[in-house]
């Protein structure tokens, strides 16, 4: 099975707790003005990986889990399922402009639902993004689906959000929730 991507980055800590593998899919038709990563929107666009090849990247990351960000994850939930079954089921966060409720009324999100550990829901929401940490704007609910990470949920919204820089030859990836000062800030660095 294939699976569009836009980015992958491992060893990220500012979106979940440990080390983890950053995937962020391609693909989103929700628009949410001030989304840091219009990038993804396009359906077509991004890099087509084999589900297998995924999952042997994140069992050589040396991570203790996976977040999938966007992009809007539950537009390919098959594909994603099967990364995260053939991953060994580490761990997963998963980022959806979805709510939860609306997740439970389409069969077609059950295979990843069933995978996912801590889901943060809902559609960001700028004037309601408030700089915490976790979640993009206050309206995002962080809701354990299993236990594994009910403490990283409770925390959710608790603290000031933190940004990671991944220096690569051809690319330099913000890495996290910056707050609209902080991406301000970033946008005008010479890099
Ligand atoms: S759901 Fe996420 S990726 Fe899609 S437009 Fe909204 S903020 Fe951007």
């Amino acid at each position: 099975m294939q699976i569009r991507i836009h980015a992958v980055e491992k060893n990220i800590t500012t979106l979940g707790p440990g080390r983890r593998f950053g995937i962020w899919v391609q693909g989103c038709d929700r628009k949410c003005p001030g989304c840091m990563s219009p990038e993804t929107w396009n359906p077509k666009g991004g890099t087509l990986y084999n589900t297998s090849e995924l999952a042997e990247m994140f069992l050589h990351s040396g991570c203790d889990g996976i977040t999938i960000s966007g992009g809007e994850a539950f537009l390919q939930p098959d594909a994603l399922a099967e990364v995260i079954r053939l991953s060994g089921n580490p761990g997963v966060i998963i980022y959806t402009g979805f709510l939860y409720e609306e997740l439970l009324l389409r069969q077609d999100a059950a295979p990843l639902l069933a995978v996912c550990d801590l889901l943060i829901d809902g559609a960001f929401i700028q004037k309601l993004q408030d700089g915490k940490n976790l979640r993009g704007s206050s309206n995002q609910r962080a809701l354990p689906l299993t236990d594994r990470y009910r403490e990283t949920a409770a925390s959710a919204g608790t603290m000031p959000a933190q940004i990671e820089f991944f220096l690569h030859d051809n690319v330099t990836r913000l890495v996290g929730i910056p707050s609209p000062e902080w991406l301000e800030r970033v946008k005008k660095i010479n890099w």
